[in-house]
């Protein structure tokens, strides 16, 4: 039998099973809650709330940051070219990942902290 159906916490035997929302001892028909286990393990991992750059370091509103990677500026042929500075970014929660607000010499844009160093 998996782990995951404890003993009765009343006699002690190891029949009981789930039922709904409760565990259930046959034995002596004791009904007791189930426990929420690692209920909110998949939003701890999802985020922090820490937004990293592309080696790991946090980032911070008002950072100074660096590209590392070319990147085209949606609906321009103009590129943010790798090894731009950005002073003083604003850390947002964008759309698609783009958690990075800042402005360039190319003028205001969201960008991937993933594409970005601290300066
Ligand atoms: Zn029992």
């Amino acid at each position: 039998m998996p782990h995951t159906v404890p003993a009765c916490p009343q006699c002690g035997l190891e029949n009981t099973y789930p039922d709904g929302s409760n565990y259930v001892c046959p034995d002596c028909a004791f009904e007791w809650p189930q426990t929420a286990q690692a209920a909110d393990s998949d939003a701890a991992e999802a985020g922090d709330g820490i937004v990293r750059d592309a080696n790991g370091n946090p980032l911070a509103d008002g950072d100074a940051v660096i590209l590392v990677k070319d990147l085209k500026v949606k609906g321009s042929s103009s590129t943010l070219k790798k090894g731009t500075k950005i002073k003083s970014i604003r850390l947002v929660d964008g759309a698609d990942g783009h958690n990075v607000d800042c402005k360039t010499d190319l003028g205001s844009m969201l960008l991937k902290s993933e594409f970005l160093k601290k300066a």
